[in-house]
């Protein structure tokens, strides 16, 4: 089946006299008939449900759905897109191991990976998306578990050359974690590149009406976790009862694991409501992807074409520095435009403040237009400094084109610009 029928059918198929639509199974928990049913259940935990800590049939239902959208073997909902890069690497890496990660990712993956991991001791080796293959290689150590990137940069909108990464972890017997929140499995399948692990932010387009906060973790079940590097995966899980999870669970090793031993111990499970919420975004989000590119490459032109406007990145737009590897990665460059109007921060604000239909939020990825100013807002506790050497320009605006009609946002545009 393709994206659109996925979108709407995979994950549940309901049986004679069943609801149409997935159930919200509002419950902790799960009754036996006998003690030994229960222990049974222990001893081979994949079999049934004990407890929504950790395990659901509502989260489970939409689990199934992204699971086969991405094209991978499974899938692990969590309660947000940073529990998920959380527990993706955590999966794979402890204290003394280092992950290399593109420094082109979202800020809050950032802060995750160069302070939090660092007091876990995990030390993380930042490269820039555009090095070289060999560059990259030469950044991973012996205790290297993992590579990291973003298909499409937020809020750089650089392009992750996914084949590059992925033979440079290839190379050194490690995984590709790829956050593909931008992107969305309709635009990118990294799976198909050669990316090892897929996470997402849920709370973006995959919801995309922001009602929900939420993550989710997919193995494509390709990567052999038995090449010596990865004893936590063939070697005895003394909390579980001595299971090894490459012997027992095959490809889907990974994502069982993650499950068992993580989401058992930190319980970042969403619950079922919001699993519910999610999958309503999920059922149109095939059809809302294309409207979105279509309406940010016109917004993107309008906004090239104006003599207030210094430069605009949009990788759909002709001429972009990442264009051609947008051609080959994706089918359409998402809704997300970065532009920096001259003036700087003042006109930035200036031009913010006096849009109406947009709304000024922290947010992004939205149904309805959105725009944010890093430079004053997620990044204002930064220096001059500092903020160039993140790439952020004070005049640097994120605008978030949703899915009005696209003239009636050029209109509130042309309005705005005119206030400058
Ligand atoms: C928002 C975002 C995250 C974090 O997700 P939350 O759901 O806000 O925790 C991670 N990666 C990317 C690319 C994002 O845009």
């Amino acid at each position: 089946m393709r994206d659109e029928t996925l979108c709407l059918h995979a994950g549940y198929t309901p049986g004679n006299t069943e609801p149409r639509v997935v159930p919200i199974v509002q419950s902790t928990t799960y009754t036996y008939d006998t003690t030994a049913d229960v222990a049974a259940v222990f001893d081979e935990p994949t079999q049934s449900l004990i407890y929504s800590r950790f395990a659901n049939p509502t989260v489970m239902a939409i689990e199934a759905k992204i699971a086969e959208l991405e094209g991978g073997v499974g899938a692990m909902c969590t309660t947000s897109g940073q529990a998920a890069s959380l527990l993706s690497i955590l999966n794979i890496c402890q204290a003394g191991d280092s992950i290399v990660a593109s420094a082109q990712i979202y800020g809050g993956t950032i802060n995750l990976l160069s302070y939090t991991f660092k007091k876990l001791g995990i030390e993380c080796i930042f490269v820039d998306p555009d090095a070289s293959e060999e560059e990259i290689c030469a950044a991973i150590k012996p205790n290297t578990k993992a590579v990291f990137g973003e298909t499409i940069a937020n809020p750089a909108l650089s392009v992750l050359d996914i084949e590059k990464f992925a033979n440079a972890a290839h190379k050194n017997n490690i995984p590709l974690i790829v956050d593909n929140t931008f992107a969305t499995p309709v635009l990118c399948k990294p799976f198909d590149f050669g990316a090892d692990i897929v996470i997402h932010s849920t709370s973006k387009y995959m919801d995309g009406h922001a009602v929900q906060v939420g993550g989710v973790i997919v193995d494509s079940g390709k990567f052999d976790w038995t090449n010596g590097k990865f004893p936590e995966f063939t070697e005895p899980d003394e909390s579980y009862h001595g299971i090894c999870y490459t012997e027992t669970y095959g490809k889907a090793a990974y994502i069982i694991k993650a499950r068992m031993q993580l989401m058992r111990d930190f319980g970042c499970y969403p619950a079922a409501h919001s699993a519910f919420l999610l999958n309503l975004g999920l059922e149109t989000l095939a059809v809302r992807m294309k409207q979105y590119c279509e309406n940010a490459l016109t917004v993107a032109k309008y906004f090239q074409a104006s003599d207030k406007i210094d430069s605009v990145s949009y990788p759909g737009l002709e001429g972009d520095k990442y264009y051609e590897l947008a051609k080959k990665y994706l089918k359409g460059a998402s809704g997300v435009i970065s532009i920096v109007i001259k003036g700087g921060k003042e006109n930035a604000i200036k031009f913010m403040d006096s849009l109406k239909l947009a709304s000024n939020e922290v947010h992004v990825a939205d149904i309805r237009t959105c725009v944010l100013h890093p430079a004053g807002e997620t990044h204002r506790q930064l220096t001059e400094e500092q903020l160039a050497a993140a790439g952020i320009n004070p005049g640097l605006v994120r605008f978030s084109v949703g899915l009005e009609n696209v003239e009636d946002i050029i209109a509130d545009v042309e309005q705005a610009l005119a206030q400058i």
